[in-house]
């Protein structure tokens, strides 16, 4: 699948958690995303290939936890920085979420932004100070 905001063809789709619907784009119950731009947006149960849908998301990028759930919560997450003013709330309970299932949201967002081949929509180094003002 083919990446609207970079087109980068290697967009990798996954099924979101019943749990985690409310943070994806248009409360789908799948989703997408780009691993270069990080780009993340809605898509359809035919755009996850094969393979095991529910560790896709985990695959999209070494620094995601290898867990899915948390994988595909880190992916959504990282598709609400994109306006921290609009998402706000959603932001707040769903880094709760992951915090309290053993995940470290800003050793992700180090990774992700240490990496040489991730080129981000988002200003992830702008972002994370004011991520972690947000929550605190
Ligand atoms: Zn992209």
């Amino acid at each position: 699948m083919r990446c609207d905001a970079c087109g980068d063809e290697s967009v990798v789709a996954f099924d979101v958690p019943d749990e985690l619907r409310e943070y994806a784009p248009d409360e789908a119950g799948v989703a997408a995303i780009c691993p270069t731009c990080l780009d993340v947006r809605s898509a359809s149960d035919a755009d996850v290939q094969g393979g095991d849908a529910a560790d896709a998301a985990a695959s999209a990028h070494d620094a995601f936890p290898a867990d899915p759930d948390a994988a595909a919560g880190v992916a959504l997450l990282l598709g609400l920085l994109e306006s921290l003013v609009l998402n706000k709330s959603e932001i707040q309970s769903l880094v709760d979420h992951l915090e309290a299932s053993g995940t470290d949201v800003f050793l992700v967002l180090d990774r992700l932004e240490a990496d040489p081949d991730v080129d981000p929509q988002v200003d992830l180094e702008r972002r994370r100070p004011q991520l972690q003002q947000l929550i605190e």
